[in-house]
């Protein structure tokens, strides 16, 4: 399937400069969203995943179907302040501006298999941040696997150690 047709991409979005890589045409289509979602969720058959992670806010777009799809569980890497239980915290910096992600301590048992699932892999920051959180809770990340990566920015050497599932690449 050419997925990229269902990509909008959209000049100087949040900021002048910034050509944002709109999914939501892909999203918005039935058999477009669970194509892409059953090659995520091939990538992820491989790794014996135990568990899906997926940051705040599309993360969770992409990462519940996969989850789903799987049989096994889904947890939130949320923004500062939304998690009402104990939790794990990281600052981190983004493609533009800087964020806070926070997961529930008890998410991620010691030894769980993670997957990692993201709408898009830019500078690596958000992801970067993941697997440190993933990490502080002694699980052990087998994989991350994006709808879009974005090749200019090579985040794929910041997390060296992650195997990389990447559906389009731009
Ligand atoms: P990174 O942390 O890798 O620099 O940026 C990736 C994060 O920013 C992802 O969570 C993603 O949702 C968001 N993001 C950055 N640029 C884009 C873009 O062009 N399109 C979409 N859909 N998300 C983006």
């Amino acid at each position: 399937m050419d997925f990229k047709q269902y990509v909008a991409d959209v000049p100087d979005f949040p900021e002048e400069g910034i050509l944002f890589r709109d999914i939501t045409p892909l999203m918005s289509n039935g058999p477009a969203f669970h194509a892409a979602i059953d090659e995520i969720v091939a990538f992820a058959r491989e790794k014996e995943v135990d568990v899906v992670v997926g940051p705040e806010a599309r993360g969770f777009i992409v990462g519940c179907p996969v989850a789903y799809e799987l049989d096994k569980g889904f947890v939130p890497a949320r923004k500062k302040g939304k998690l009402p239980r104990e939790i794990e915290s990281i600052d981190y910096g983004l493609e533009y501006g800087h964020s806070t992600l926070q997961i529930h301590k008890d998410a991620i048992k010691p030894g769980d298999k993670v997957l990692i699932v993201d709408d898009l892999l830019a500078t690596g920051g958000t992801i970067e941040a993941c697997v440190s959180l993933v990490k502080q809770l002694g699980g052990d990340v087998v994989g991350a696997a994006f709808i879009i990566e974005l090749d200019e920015f090579a985040a794929r050497d910041k997390i060296a150690d992650t195997e990389i599932f990447s559906l389009m690449h731009y």
